[in-house]
């Protein structure tokens, strides 16, 4: 037998017991008289206690085991003396009676307990040994435990959980695709789904009305920490509705989750347009845990004779409550930060309103005291606050504030990973001008519908049309997005043409749909939320790769199964694929 409990289970209620439990050996602490080996099992640590005076055969081999080694420990239960409070098993401990080692382990590459020493490329290609960590393991429970909340509350509200294929058609729109070459179709190839988008769409033709689906996406894109080439959605999708019924039904489900799994309770989600996102903060995904708005102080600031706010497009302004005391060092600080290069910005201008009702600032040669009153007012700034102010261009000056505005926030501790900020942002713009490739380009997808007030505008001034579209933000990060798309024929092939599609090439690419449309599409929306990202948001953290069992690393690599590899030359001769060396 190799086990009557788990190393997470034994409590007093056990003391006098003889129990028999299997895991693996984290710690061997050894006191000459006596022997501890902390055992491990996914399910806790239980303390085994190995007696020199007792039973001196089975003490020794205890001291022989490794790290890692995989024993079935059995013996009596008894009640410690030194208790620990920190673990669920800290009461009771395990007198050995009898010992086998199942498998030896070789010394492990980094410490397997809830610290490691292992940098992040080492624990990548020991995968399976760091999610032997407690860390890891909690993560992946966490993943498990949402998936089924989410499968629960979607199948109660009569969505069905439908598969769709990996194997699909290319399409150009959009980010890049993974390609899979077809041996039985020479010279052809399928493409991983970004998504399930078109297909969602044809279930809604076909009558399924309420779909969803937990589902693997593939995109070939550069990696950051919150990006991985394949990734996971919740996709859902809807007919019969508008854009209330969609978001109204995934604040719901939102809100169970953060009900269930941390026990939050939400405030109702806040709507807030686009242009409001990005002029007051700066950014399509707003952290609203803190307020900070960015304030445009162009009319105030402007034309007094200070060369770089005057070649500016805009003066943007940031109070940060009580800190009119920050240090020189820390100002320097910020400067250097807004310069990085990943930021643009070309230097940051401050404004101390003292709290004794002093004021001083870095540009006191070219402000009178009143202008810097006025800035004062305008901002809603107080005595004891810091104003800085970044200027720019139009095109990024806004975002740069945005980046400033969460970095204070970081730094002001104002943005506390355990409290959750949801809000909608609505009203996108439908399109988005591409300056190299010289033309549209659909913010969200292609087969997004705009406001029917603005249909108009399609063929007139595509680049002023709103998208019936909407985002799912919580603490600054997009955790989901959707539409409700277009389900007309002649509507659809309008968008294509706004999209720089001739009739032909949009037909050649999505026929099928379009097809589809002919045959009774009913209204349709959907959404789909970034799975990876909203575990990681659950349990306050943003780098998806600790939720995700099995990772790529920063350059998509697999470092544990040393992927992608090169193929054997008769693989690729079956595919019809020469490779060229360069
Ligand atoms: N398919 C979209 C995406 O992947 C989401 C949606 O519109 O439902 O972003």
């Amino acid at each position: 037998m190799y086990r009557t409990h788990t190393c997470g289970e034994l409590r007093t209620d056990h003391v006098g017991q003889t129990v028999v439990i299997s895991g693996w050996v984290q710690h061997i602490r050894d006191f000459g008289g006596t022997t501890f080996i902390d055992l491990r099992d996914r399910y806790g640590i239980t303390q085994l206690v190995f007696d020199m005076e007792t039973n001196k055969d089975l003490c020794e081999s205890a001291r022989k085991l490794g790290r890692e080694y995989v024993i079935t420990a059995t013996g009596l239960v008894r009640e410690r003396s030194n208790k620990n409070k920190n673990i669920a098993t800290g009461e009771i401990e395990m007198e050995v009676l009898g010992l086998k080692i199942l498998n030896p382990s070789q010394i492990p590459p980094f410490t397997i307990e809830t610290e490691t020493d292992g940098g992040e490329e080492l624990r990548m290609k020991y995968r399976y040994l760091d999610l032997r960590r407690n860390p890891l393991q909690q993560n992946v429970m966490l993943r498990h435990r949402m998936a089924l909340e989410i499968r629960k509350f979607l199948s109660d509200v009569d969505f069905l959980e439908i598969e769709t294929p990996y194997l699909i058609r290319s399409t150009p729109e959009g980010a890049r695709d993974f390609i899979v070459p077809s041996r039985m179709n020479e010279n052809q190839f399928y493409a991983l789904p970004q998504s399930p988008q078109t297909y969602k769409q044809l279930l809604m033709v076909s009558g399924f009305d309420r779909y969803f689906q937990i589902v693997r996406c593939f995109r070939d894109e550069d990696l950051r920490a919150d990006r991985q080439p394949e990734f996971t959605q919740i996709d859902c999708e809807m007919s019969f509705v508008e854009r209330e019924d969609v978001l109204v039904m995934f604040e719901k489900l939102t809100c169970h989750l953060l009900k269930t799994i941390r026990n939050v309770d939400l405030p109702p989600f806040m709507r807030m347009p686009y242009s409001d996102a990005i002029s007051l903060y700066g950014s399509d995904k707003p952290d609203i845990r803190f307020g900070m708005q960015i304030n445009d102080i162009s009319e105030q600031a402007k034309n007094k004779g200070f060369v770089v706010f005057d070649n500016a497009d805009r003066v943007l302004a940031l109070v940060v409550e009580g800190a009119a005391e920050y240090t020189r060092k820390q100002i320097d600080d910020l400067t250097d930060w807004v310069k990085r290069p990943q930021i643009g910005g070309s230097g940051l201008i401050w404004v101390k309103y003292a709290a004794d009702g002093t004021t001083k600032s870095s540009v006191d040669k070219f402000f009178s005291a009143n202008d810097l009153k006025d800035w004062k007012t305008k901002c809603h700034a107080s005595d004891g606050d810091l104003m800085l102010i970044v200027a720019g261009a139009e095109k990024n000056i806004f975002s740069i504030a945005g980046e400033l505005r969460l970095e204070l926030g970081s730094r002001q501790g104002l943005r506390n990973p355990d409290h959750f900020a949801p809000l909608w942002v609505v009203d996108f713009p439908l399109l988005e001008w591409d300056d190299e490739a010289k033309r549209f380009f659909a913010m969200h997808h292609p087969f997004t519908s705009p406001v029917v007030d603005d249909i108009e505008m399609l063929l007139t001034d595509p680049g002023k049309v709103r998208a019936n579209a909407y985002d799912l933000v919580i603490n600054g990060v997009e955790i989901g997005g959707g539409s409700i798309r277009i389900h007309d024929r002649v509507l659809q092939m309008q968008m294509f043409k706004a999209l720089g599609f001739s009739d032909e090439e949009a037909t050649a690419q999505f026929g099928f749909l379009l097809g589809a449309f002919e045959f009774g599409a009913p209204p349709h929306g959907g959404i789909a939320f970034g799975f990876d990202r909203f575990v990681a948001m659950m349990a306050g953290q943003n780098n998806i790769r600790e939720f995700i069992a099995f990772p790529k690393n920063n350059s998509g690599r697999d470092v544990m199964a040393d992927a992608p590899s090169t193929v054997s030359s008769q693989q690729l001769d079956e595919l019809n694929i020469k490779l060229i060396s360069r």
